[in-house]
Formats: C-alpha cells, sequence, structure tokens
C-alpha cells in the first residue's frame, strides 16, 4: 500500500514517515510541505538519516495525492479542507490528525466522507481511544452526582486549546449522559464564575515544557473522586495509529470513521 504523509516535516509528519516506512506491506510514496519550506526537494530517507528514496518532497498535494493509495494529513486545518477536496476528486483514502478543526470544517470533512474513506481523530493512539470508551460508560454509570472535568497538559508550541483529544473526551463524557457537550461545556474559569452547575462538563488547560499529552478525565462527588489518566511519552503511537487506520480504511467504503471504529472499540 502507497502512504503519502502531507505535512512531512512537521513533528507529527516526520513520525509519520518513519512509521510507514517501518510497516509491513507499506510504501512511503513521498511528502509534500508548504511551497516556501526549506524541505522542498530534499529526499525524505535522507532527512530522517536513513537511506535514500529516490525522491524529492514536494510542493504539489495533488502530485502526492495522485501517487499514493492512501494520503496521512497532520497539518493544519486550512490545509487538511484543502486536502480533503483533493482525496475526494481523485478517489483516494485520507486519515487526518489536524486538530482545531470548527464545526463547518468538520462537516466538509464529512462531505470528503461521502466519496472516500476519511479516518478524522484527534488522537490515534490506542490507549487514548480506550480512555474514551471508558469515559462513556463511566459517565454513564456515574451519572450527573459526580461532577466531570478534564485536565490536559501539552508541550508549549501546541496552538489550539482545550486539545483536539480533550474535547473527544468531553464528547464521550457528555454521550454517557445523553447530553450535546456544546449545551454543557465550560472551557475555561476565569473570576467570580459563581458555584459550579450541576451537569457542566469543564475543561483545564497546562501548556509548558515538551509534554507530549497528558489527559485526566475527573469525576467528583461527595465523598470520593474517580480519575481516569493516559499519559502519552512518544509521538511515535499517534503515527503507528494513523498507519493502522489508513491500512483498515483501505478496506472500507466512502464514510467519515473515527479511530473507535477502526480499533472496533
Ligand atoms: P507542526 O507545525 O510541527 O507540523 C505541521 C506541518 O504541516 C508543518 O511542517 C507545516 O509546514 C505543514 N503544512 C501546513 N500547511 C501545509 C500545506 N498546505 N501543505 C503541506 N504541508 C503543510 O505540527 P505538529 O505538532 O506536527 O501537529 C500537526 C497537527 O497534528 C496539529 O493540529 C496537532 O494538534 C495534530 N496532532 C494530532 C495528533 C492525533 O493523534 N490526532 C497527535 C499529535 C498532533
Amino acid at each position: 500500500m502507497k502512504i503519502g504523509i502531507v505535512g512531512c516535516a512537521g513533528r507529527m509528519g516526520r513520525m509519520l514517515m518513519e512509521a510507514v516506512m517501518d510497516a509491513e506491506g507499506c510504501a512511503l510514496s513521498g511528502g509534500s510541505e508548504r511551497p516556501e519550506s526549506d524541505f522542498i526537494g530534499r529526499d525524505p530517507g535522507e532527512m530522517l538519516g536513513r537511506r535514500p528514496l529516490g525522491i524529492g518532497i514536494t510542493a504539489d498535494s495533488r502530485a502526492l495525492f495522485a501517487a499514493s493509495d492512501a494520503v496521512i494529513d497532520f497539518t493544519a486545518p486550512s490545509a487538511t479542507l484543502a486536502h480533503a477536496l483533493i482525496a475526494a476528486e481523485l478517489g483516494k483514502v485520507l486519515v487526518v490528525g489536524t486538530t482545531g478543526l470548527s464545526k463547518e470544517d468538520e462537516a466538509r470533512l464529512a462531505e470528503a466522507g461521502r466519496r472516500v474513506p476519511v479516518v478524522y481523530a484527534p488522537n490515534f493512539s490506542v490507549g487514548v481511544n480506550l480512555l474514551m470508551a471508558l469515559t462513556e460508560r463511566a459517565a454513564a454509570i456515574l451519572g450527573t452526582d459526580y461532577d466531570i472535568d478534564i485536565v490536559e497538559m501539552h508541550h508549549r508550541h501546541k496552538v489550539d486549546a482545550p486539545s483536539g483529544t480533550a474535547l473527544g473526551l468531553g464528547r464521550a463524557a457528555a454521550k454517557g449522559r445523553n447530553v450535546a457537550l456544546d449545551s454543557v461545556w465550560c472551557k475555561s474559569r476565569d473570576g467570580q464564575t459563581g458555584a459550579r452547575p450541576r451537569g457542566e462538563i469543564g475543561f483545564a488547560t497546562l501548556r509548558g515544557g515538551d509534554v507530549v499529552g497528558d489527559h485526566t478525565v475527573m469525576f467528583a462527588a461527595d465523598g470520593e473522586r474517580v480519575e481516569l489518566t493516559h499519559k502519552a511519552s512518544s509521538r511515535a503511537v499517534f503515527a503507528k495509529g494513523a498507519v493502522r487506520a489508513a491500512r483498515w480504511a483501505a478496506g472500507q467504503s466512502a464514510g467519515l470513521y473515527s479511530m473507535r471504529d477502526v480499533l472496533g472499540l
């Protein structure tokens, strides 16, 4: 299976190229970057300190899609939307890990999902997706006597908050309670907030250092507290999960899928 990586010189892009090269039965069809990137024309293999692949990083995403069975995109929302149009037009599998997409952006991704298989997940680690399933179940069992807050920490370079994973955990908790997340969420607290409303799902964001991604879902009641925690110590887990998603999606019909679909959770 030929897999291409858009945004291949990014923190995740590099990990994704390595994960594709290391996956059995997969070959890296190439990588793309922004036209102004210093990496245009460089050999991805050499860039990673491996054997040269004899191809150069391109600014032409369309050509990369044409040369691939599937493309993995961990870039930025505007780039991801442009790539979704190309995937739909050329009939290619698309795996999206970009976070910070608005509801309208997600609707446009779903449009692409009507034409080709698209896997979209705020977090591709197996452990986090298990955490999502556990969060939904715990929220359903514990009910609104238990206040839910989601605490997350990421490295200082992260540009969106709360993290896409934290929002995904919030959605899982809301689903367990049969409510819409945006009707009960509190994304940050500051000043005279008043007492906590019953049923609220809160978020707290920490940023600093090189933290890859820590998430805790806290269920706090009178007399006890349940905490479900996941800590990622290497970005490689996201890359491996995304490659697994690409291979799974190649056997599916058109649709917008999540990592929970890929894992059968
Ligand atoms: P990064 O800034 O290091 O990398 C993004 C790369 O995309 C950059 O190299 C940039 O030049 C490139 N890019 C932007 N627009 C492009 C375009 N039009 N064509 C080609 N390349 C383009 O960021 P990062 O830390 O690698 O994270 C990227 C995204 O992935 C973020 O949204 C982040 O939150 C998300 N992320 C998701 C997961 C997950 O499991 N879903 C895990 C980690 C990060």
